[in-house]
């Protein structure tokens, strides 16, 4: 009698949307996969070349305030459902998978079924904006720290916290936040931080559509809250190097390089390529 030890779910992350910044150890799990479990802001370029033709791929997307978006306990019980079957499975996230991708919920079910797992860290959005951008987030001379803020729920972060954003000069980014530029910019002015202070609003960052809007918190104009999910904004002295070192062309079209879950909800739902 011997026993079958199933493959560990593997947790990878796909980088923040160029595919060649997919590590080689996340590209292996994926040649190995039988089923992918993949987050809306992945390479669809990854799922296309780097995923076996034969596995299932699975969209498991998320939208802000979009109906159609898969719940998380949905997701959990995927990741359990098909370790069952004995298939070598991945889930994909965007950027890295510790970075505002709820992971922890997924360690949370691993962990209660007794799944073995391994994790695979990813480029984070602000890393691979910062660099497509050419600036470094932090800079002797410059700021000496970076700061990595959810926007999601703007409500999570009390007036003190804001106080305290206003008097640092550590790099400020500022995730899902792209419609609320306006309203962060105006906050960190109006708690003392300076109109003169530069900030890039980056949507779609390391992809060709990249598009990089420079300005200051004082000069945020409606033409720069025009943007394509997904978007950061990077504030700080830093984000005024980008004029001395950009070296990506600047895209202007309103192309869109995700899927969004508004493109076609039946197909997005569950989408199954066998
Ligand atoms: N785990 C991801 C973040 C998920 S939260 C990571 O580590 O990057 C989703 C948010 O990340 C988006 O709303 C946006 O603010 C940011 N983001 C992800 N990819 C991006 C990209 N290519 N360009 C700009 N922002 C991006």
């Amino acid at each position: 009698m011997y026993t079958i030890t199933k493959p560990p779910v593997v947790i990878a992350g796909a980088g923040p949307g160029d595919p060649e910044l997919l590590t080689l150890k996340a590209l292996k799990a994926l040649q190995q996969a039988e089923v992918v479990l993949t987050d809306r802001l992945v390479s669809p370029d990854i799922l296309d070349h780097c995923v076996h033709p034969r596995a299932e791929i699975i969209y498991t997307g998320k939208e802000s305030r979009r109906a159609n978006s898969t719940p998380q306990l949905t997701i959990n019980a995927l990741l359990v459902q098909h370790w069952y079957t004995g298939k070598r499975v991945v889930r994909l996230k965007g950027g890295d998978i510790g970075i505002f991708g709820n992971l922890l919920d997924e360690l949370e079910t691993l962990h209660l079924h007794r799944i073995p797992f391994e994790l695979i860290p990813g480029v984070t959005a602000s890393c691979g904006a910062a660099a497509y951008a050419g600036i470094p987030l932090t800079a002797r001379r410059h700021s000496t720290a970076v700061r990595i803020i959810t926007m999601h729920d703007p409500e999570v972060h009390d007036d003190r916290y804001w106080q305290e954003l206003a008097s640092t000069g550590d790099t400020l980014v500022f995730y899902m936040g792209g419609e609320k530029t306006a309203r962060i910019a105006a906050r960190l002015v109006s708690l003392g931080k300076s109109p003169d202070t530069p900030m890039l609003q980056i949507s779609q960052a390391t992809t060709p559509m990249q598009h990089v809007s420079a300005m200051t918190l004082g000069s945020v104009t409606g033409h720069d809250l025009h943007f394509i999910s997904p978007c950061l904004l990077i504030i700080g002295e830093v984000a005024a190097l980008h004029k001395q070192f950009a070296w990506r062309e600047q895209y202007h079209a309103n192309e869109r390089y995700f899927l969004s879950l508004t493109d076609s909800p039946k197909q997005l739902t569950h989408v199954t390529r066998a």
